[in-house]
């Protein structure tokens, strides 16, 4: 760290301590603060995945993502937008909502409520172009403070959890062979929602005996058989289930989530922060994305308010590269589960971040979200 740098850390220091403090300081160097300029850049990347993808809506083989960077002061932060089709962003429009955000008018980077919600404020949705620059942002002030955001936040990394690897739908030969590739993973995520929702839960029992949750994307068109499916899902060591039906149905789920044996959480019914009193009730639980919630800032409002509700919350991901899953397993300490698998599921990994050993996600000791650019 230079010395301007300390004596930047310092004045922030201060300023996040008191106000009254800072004032009864004569020699803040607020001159050399307010000099320095916020800039961003960023280009378009196409993530290979290792396997063709199928969940109860589409297939792909590739998910295009925005890599984003900001600088302030010599120091860099890293941040992604992922888009799969259904989030209805694409790498244009994503590049197109950047262009018109202006992080040169911002002389404070520690400012992230202030510049974060005029960012928000700029369109309606855009929800990972916002996420990529939250992301960036947060890893920019996590490296000036010189610290890894699970410590800036005061949670324990060893309590980050297991994370779920998931199984996309297809026949049960590749099921099965998916499956032994996934040994070492102690729980597994199953996709369901198509038309061959059991065959998928016997062809990865066939192989191991591992706890498994369900995911069926709101493929099942009907709340009896829905229940039903839940019965025979625990059974068959199912934990909780995502999203069972389309994310309208408000009362079915209600109905659901009264009467079903397994935890039901909100995955597509639940975007954002304001989601949550509206869906609550109706699910045990929710999913939170950083592609979905504007990012990391909004995640951990997120979390203080499900658990305020008592809500169960599983953080999960989008296929993504280690920029983005690192700065979810952050907030990951903080959660009932994890599915943070993005990294693994691709090809072309341009950071090493974030890792899984023995099924656990292993957050490293570098600051900001702790990510280093290999490519
Ligand atoms: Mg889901």
């Amino acid at each position: 760290m230079n010395s301007s740098r300390r004596g930047f850390f310092k004045t922030s220091a201060f300023a996040f301590a008191s106000s009254t403090i800072l004032s009864a300081i004569p020699l803040v160097n607020v001159n050399t603060q307010t000099s320095k300029k916020l800039k961003m850049t960023f280009r378009p990347y196409t993530l290979d995945l290792k396997h063709v993808f199928t969940v109860a809506t589409l297939s792909r083989t590739t998910t295009p993502v925005v890599l984003v960077e900001i600088e302030y002061d010599g120091i860099v932060g890293f941040g992604e937008a992922s888009m799969p089709p259904y989030l209805g962003e694409s790498q244009e429009s994503v590049m197109a909502f950047l262009k018109r955000v202006d992080l040169t008018k911002y002389d404070n980077p520690f400012d992230l409520e202030t510049i974060l919600r005029d960012i928000d404020l700029l369109a309606f949705h855009n929800t990972a172009a916002k996420a990529s620059i939250d992301i960036a942002l947060h890893d920019l002030v996590g490296k000036l403070i010189g610290q890894p955001w699970f410590n800036i936040w005061g949670y324990d990394k060893k309590k980050a959890p297991n994370t779920t690897f998931t199984i996309g739908i297809d026949t049960a030969a590749v099921v099965k062979e998916k499956t032994k590739e996934a040994v070492g993973f102690k729980i597994l995520k199953v996709k369901l929602g198509k038309d061959n929702d059991k065959e998928m839960i016997e062809s990865v029992r066939a192989i191991t005996d591992v706890p498994l949750t369900a995911d069926p994307n709101q493929g099942w068109k009907d709340k009896f058989y829905a229940l039903d499916m839940i019965h025979w899902l625990k059974e068959k060591g199912v934990v909780y289930i995502e999203q069972p039906m389309a994310k309208e149905k408000y009362e079915d789920h209600a109905w659901l989530t009264e009467r079903s044996p397994l935890p039901i959480l909100a995955d597509e019914s639940c975007q954002r922060l304001s989601d949550i009193h509206s869906i609550q009730g109706a699910y045990n639980g929710i999913v939170i994305k950083l592609m979905k919630c504007t990012g990391m800032r909004e995640a951990h409002k997120m979390i203080t308010l499900a658990r305020s509700l008592n809500m169960k919350i599983m953080f999960g991901c989008m296929t993504e590269t280690s920029c983005a899953i690192s700065a979810a397993s952050h907030l990951s300490p903080m959660v009932d589960w994890a599915d943070l698998d993005g990294m693994l599921l691709i090809k072309n990994d341009p950071f090493i971040g974030t890792t899984v050993k023995d099924g656990k996600l292993v957050l490293s000791e570098g600051a900001g979200i702790g990510v280093k650019k290999i490519s």
